[in-house]
Parts: structure tokens; sequence; C-alpha cells
């Protein structure tokens, strides 16, 4: 069910839980630019979607780290071209996940949003949470992305449109 959402709320309240979920050792930083655009989208899955990758970005890190959930307003010009996705110009909320881990292999960013990819031991990654955020940011029509070097970290984009009409 899509709603217009206050992004900057609705994942404020999500960092209290984002920092149980990744225990004691990992701190959730988050940062929001002020007056964060209204975007419309389905909360429970938007919150859904940004678990998954807070807790990817904890499997990143190992033992011990830092994660930052940053959100901005994002006016594209002209479209923006990354290998996963272009996004065209327009005018955009972005919510960034950003972990300092070990990185993904550039022969594996081609392969992450794929259902069942997965570099985790038998039991400890199902390979479909990407997937499944894939599906989810598709259906409200963004987009997500992944910047990774390895050795120094990732960051994972989502790109959701403005919407400023109340329904
Ligand atoms: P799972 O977490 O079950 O393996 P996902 O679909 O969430 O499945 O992620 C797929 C793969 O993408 C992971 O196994 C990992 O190789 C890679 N990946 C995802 N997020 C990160 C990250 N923040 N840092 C490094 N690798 C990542
Ligand atoms: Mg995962």
């Amino acid at each position: 069910r899509p709603e217009q959402l206050d992004l900057a709320e609705t994942m404020g309240e999500l960092t209290h839980l984002l920092g149980r979920l990744v225990g004691e050792k990992v701190q959730v930083d988050f940062e929001a630019e002020s007056e964060i655009l209204p975007v419309r989208a389905d909360k429970r899955q938007l919150e859904q979607v940004v678990m998954n990758l807070v807790v990817n970005a904890r499997d990143a890190v190992g033992g011990a780290g830092r994660v930052r959930l940053v959100l901005n307003n994002v006016f594209l010009e002209a479209p923006l071209k990354r290998d996963q996705a272009v996004v065209p110009a327009g005018e955009y909320a972005t919510i960034r996940v950003i972990d300092e881990g070990d990185g993904i292999a550039p022969e594996h960013l081609a392969k992450i949003f794929e259902p069942f990819f997965t570099t985790k031991r038998a039991g400890k990654g199902t390979g479909l949470g990407l997937s499944m955020a894939y599906g989810i940011v598709k259906q409200s029509g963004g987009f997500i992305f992944a910047d990774s070097v390895m050795g120094s970290g990732t960051t994972f984009t989502l790109y959701l449109p403005v919407s400023r009409a109340e329904d």
C-alpha cells in the first residue's frame, strides 16, 4: 500500500530497531539533510529494504564498525548512469547505506541483485535480500545501485522520486 512518506521520520524511527538488529559492536548512525522531500512508497516494504541493506552492511564490516544511513534531496539535471541503473533526470530523495566493510568484488557487482546470489556460507545467507530490495524499489518507481571499493567499503543508494501530490 503506497502512501506519502516523510523519510526523515520513517528512517529516524527505524534507526532504533536497526541498532538492535546489528548488535552492540556495530553502530548505526542516522543523518538527514533538513526538509527531506516526500516520496510515495509502501512504508513497511521500504523499512524491510533498509533493514536488509543494514544487515548486509553489518555482515560486511565483520565484528565491529559503523554503518551510516544518510538521507538527501537530489536534483538530477541529467540522467545518472551507473552499471546497475540509469536514473532519469528529476527530483529525488535518496537513501544511502554506507559501510566501511570488505567491499564487493567487481565480478560480483553485476550479480548481487539476482535471486539466490550469495557469497555467504550455507545457512548464513539466502541471497534473497537484495533481489527483494530491487523489486520493492522498482515497484515504487525508484532505483537502487551499489558503489563499492574492495577493502574500503560499499554504498547502496536508493533514488526515490519526489511526490508532492497528496492522494
Ligand atoms: P545474502 O545477504 O543472503 O547473501 P543479499 O541478496 O542480501 O543476500 O546479498 C547478496 C550478496 O551481495 C551477499 O552475499 C554479498 O556477497 C553481497 N553484498 C551485499 N551487500 C554487501 C555489502 N554491504 N558489502 C559487501 N558485500 C555485500
Ligand atoms: Mg542480505
